[in-house]
């Protein structure tokens, strides 16, 4: 177990999903996502670097494989945590996300392996963000950047309260499949069961779709 504090931690994690979708984590995309100095985050990533799980080359910042592990260990948990509070206790997709950054920290390995076996051993989460080890990295294509045609909901992007509350009322669920009828830089008119909807680019971006065969 690690004795790193939680903004540490959540550092990590965010590397960690940055690899994941981008395929490269960097110090800028840090700052923005969690709206602090260069300041700070250097601060943090001296500390982390120190501490072996991060090695950093320019701007671009790797885990190493000891934070690997720790990424992996709290994202699992986390996703696990949303599955168990969305299928079983009947939450909505929003507080489920914001409960499951707490609850990422404090359940034990045989506890967390307790719900993945109550949730039915899922692939992703609920907001579509594969469970570490379950499936290969995510690879689809943004809303914001798809030619007409029909295609299916991947994975919502980023799990911010105005973004899932705006593309679960335009039906942009995982799963759920979705129709682009125009493009026009970034910004898409869809279809989705029946119903028309123009999505901004700042919210197609955040949605990854994959096409349908
Ligand atoms: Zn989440
Ligand atoms: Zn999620």
């Amino acid at each position: 177990m690690s004795e790193l504090s939680e903004p540490l931690e959540n550092y990590i994690k965010e590397i960690y999903e940055l690899e994941e979708t981008k395929g490269i984590a960097k110090v800028v995309d840090l700052i923005e996502i969690f709206s602090v100095s260069p300041g700070t985050i250097s601060k943090a990533l001296d500390r982390l670097e120190s501490l072996g799980f991060i090695d950093r080359k320019s701007r671009r910042i790797k885990l190493t494989e000891d934070g690997k592990k720790l990424a992996v260990r709290l994202i699992r948990a986390h996703r696990l945590s949303e599955k168990l509070l969305t299928d079983i206790i009947g939450l909505d997709w929003i507080r489920a996300h914001e409960l499951a950054h707490r609850l990422e920290h404090i359940w034990p390995e045989d506890v967390l392996d307790k719900i993945d076996q109550v949730v039915g051993y899922p692939n992703t989460c609920p907001h579509g963000h594969p469970i570490p080890g379950r499936e290969e990295q995510v690879r689809g294509t943004l809303l914001s950047e798809a030619q007409p045609g029909t295609y299916r909901v991947k994975m919502i992007v980023r799990e911010k309260d105005w973004i899932l509350r705006s593309v679960e009322s335009l039906g942009l669920i995982p799963g759920e499949q979705v129709v682009v009828l125009e493009s026009k830089n970034g910004e898409v008119k869809i279809r989705v069961k029946e119903k028309e909807a123009r999505v901004p680019r700042a919210l197609a971006e955040q949605v990854m779709i994959l096409g349908t065969q």
